[in-house]
């Protein structure tokens, strides 16, 4: 038995040997799928990036091989010299790709053994995520995961050539840089060399790829690797992948073209029907009148229909009031719900109170009835009204929420999701993207006191709003846009500020000192004096892409060695305490 490959060299991919092949000795390498002892015979299924094949081991045919073949056991990695037959009629396997044929061994090397897997490599295993995290080696053998990062790299490669097509120059920028939080929190990296000064990891590479736009790159990208501090909620981590670009010399319209062309090479690449271009575009108000969302999932309707003009003139207190305290009364059609039992309309109750909502209130439409506990305190003409309003007829059930705004807004929004899955409106397999343009530049921040930029504060605010910046702040609309797939925002960017008088003036808007401003973007303020082309860009979630793309559930199963939702790596330990001088060479105590 021989560890060693000697001049052996593999003649092709376990998955890629075909009846085209009959007759033809071919040297195959792999890990052992499975051992299959007959007594006289003995098959392997060898399995290498590509696929499996079926190897036979007879002794009469090989004494050497069938003997060697004995020891091997699952994972072992072994090399195969054989023959490629037909498989003897009525032993094809039509779920193997290599169905048709199978490898009769002649030699075999057992270039390693392997201790028995935690868990077994097949594509469908009920292996718990943090065993699968610590052996993450193995588990990227399973064939769904292997899948995912395959088409991970076909989709960058398509972003690659696409771009290149398009006169954009791929352009690295640091990792080490200055920290300037802004949003998330940065991680930082203690500078040995800088007693007691830090760089930030980036948490874009935005301000970057501007001043490549002032060094006149006309088109960058970047598949950039972005860090943010944050705790992490579900589907979120620590280190992420975007597809990153900027231009000079464009509008929202030639970012927006870019970005569609772009958008179609992907989904060529990973073989998937692109739907129509343009994509619709809604604006960011519209979003929110009709979904309550800046990120609406356009695969079904139900829309949020206003009825507080009619709630106004009820006689049901609570519409009433919310509208008179400067809120409103919206509602959806949940149709085929009208028999929903009291224990359903509770679950709903319950749902939309998770984002605020004081309560649901439900009309049903039933042998041509309004049956509700508040149908009393309305007329029927209003009755009538608002069922035209939000499309309701026989078998409907309309659901309400009276309150502020964003309450209404995101209670509905979850709703309406949550139905639209329930009820069998939402395809599946449908995609539906759409644009969100038109957003506000600005947001109040309740807890800071101050205006907050909703993009970032390089975001351009539209010109003709520049003469209300100050007067009327939350009004101004920004030159932003998102791309949002599936009710997922799978990016955004917009057409940046290229001046510094207005940069300047944003920062003051957002409560920024001359010298703060300075301090943290002294170095863009200054670039800004030395001829800056208009520009703008979008950045685009490459992780999420590929989890929507493979239909996988997590975005942890399309990046190779993921962080858990804690931060760490169950695989390396990451982070760790460190060891010896470490800490005083970089004049750090820990405190933990
Ligand atoms: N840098 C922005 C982000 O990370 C995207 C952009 O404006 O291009 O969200």
């Amino acid at each position: 038995m021989s560890e060693a490959m000697g001049e052996w060299r593999r003649s092709k991919y376990c998955g890629q040997v075909t009846a085209d092949d009959e007759g033809s000795t071919v040297i195959l390498m792999g890990w052992c799928q499975k051992r299959r002892d007959h007594g006289n015979l003995i098959f392997i299924d060898l399995r290498d990036r590509e696929g499996m094949v079926q190897i036979a081991f007879n002794p009469d045919r090989s004494g050497q091989a069938h003997q060697a073949a004995e020891s091997v056991r699952s994972e072992y990695v072994i090399a195969v010299k054989g023959v490629v037959s037909k498989r003897p009629a009525g032993t094809e396997n039509p779920r193997l790709q290599t169905g048709l044929v199978e490898v009769l061994a002649d030699e075999v090397l057992i270039l390693n053994p392997s201790k028995t897997p935690p868990f077994a490599i097949e594509s469908v295993t009920d292996a718990d995520e943090s065993v699968r995290l610590r052996y993450r080696y193995l588990d990227l053998r399973r064939e769904p995961m292997l899948q995912s990062i395959r088409l991970r790299h076909k989709v960058t490669k398509a972003v690659r050539d696409h771009l290149d097509a398009n006169g954009f120059l791929e352009i690295e920028t640091p990792v080490l840089g200055k920290s300037t939080p802004e949003g998330a929190r940065d991680f930082l990296v203690p500078s040995r060399l800088n007693p007691g000064f830090f760089y930030g990891l980036p948490q874009s590479p935005q301000l970057y790829k501007q001043l490549l736009m002032v060094s006149g790159m006309e088109r960058y990208f970047q598949i950039a690797r972005c860090f943010r501090d944050e705790d992490l909620r579900a589907d979120r981590q620590p280190e992420f992948t975007q597809i990153d670009m900027e231009m000079s010399f464009v509008g929202v319209e030639q970012v927006i073209d870019i970005m569609e062309g772009m958008i179609a090479a992907i989904f060529a690449a990973a073989g998937r029907d692109l739907p129509e271009l343009p994509f619709p575009r809604i604006s960011y108000d519209d979003a929110m009148a009709r979904y309550g969302n800046d990120k609406p999932d356009v695969r079904f309707d139900m829309e949020l229909c206003d009825i507080s003009d009619i709630a106004a003139g009820s006689d049901f207190k609570v519409f009433r009031d919310a509208v008179a305290s400067g809120g409103q009364v919206k509602g959806i059609c949940a149709p085929g719900t009208a028999g929903y039992s009291r224990r359903e309309v509770d679950e709903l109750r319950e749902m939309a109170a998770i984002y605020g909502a004081r309560g649901l209130a439900h009309i049903s439409i039933e042998n041509g009835e309004f049956k509700s506990p508040i149908a009393k305190f309305l007329k029927t003409d209003d009755l009538q009204a608002i069922a035209t309003r939000l499309g309701a007829g026989e078998g409907d059930m309309m659901l309400f929420v009276a309150d502020k705004p964003s309450v209404t807004a995101a209670s509905l929004s979850h709703l309406r999701l949550q139905l639209g899955r329930r009820l069998g409106l939402l395809d599946e397999h449908k995609d539906a993207f759409i644009w969100v343009v038109d957003f506000p530049m600005f947001e109040w921040d309740e807890r800071e006191k101050r205006l907050t930029a909703i993009h970032h504060p390089f975001t351009s605010p539209r010109d003709e709003d520049l003469a209300m910046l100050e007067t009327d702040s939350l009004k101004v609309k920004a030159l932003a846009y998102d791309i949002v797939l599936n009710g997922v925002e799978l990016g955004g960017g917009s057409i940046r500020i290229h001046r510094r008088d207005v940069q300047q003036r944003i920062f003051d808007l957002m409560g920024m000192s001359v010298e703060e401003s300075r301090d943290k973007f002294g170095f863009l303020l200054d670039a800004f004096e030395y001829g800056t082309p208009p520009h703008g860009g979008i950045a685009l979630g490459l992780d999420r892409l590929i989890m929507l793309l493979s239909g996988q559930d997590s975005i942890r199963d399309c990046i190779a060695f993921p962080k858990t939702q804690s931060g760490s790596c169950l695989m390396t330990d990451a982070p760790s305490g460190v060891y010896g001088d470490q800490l005083k060479e970089l004049y750090l105590k820990s405190l933990a």
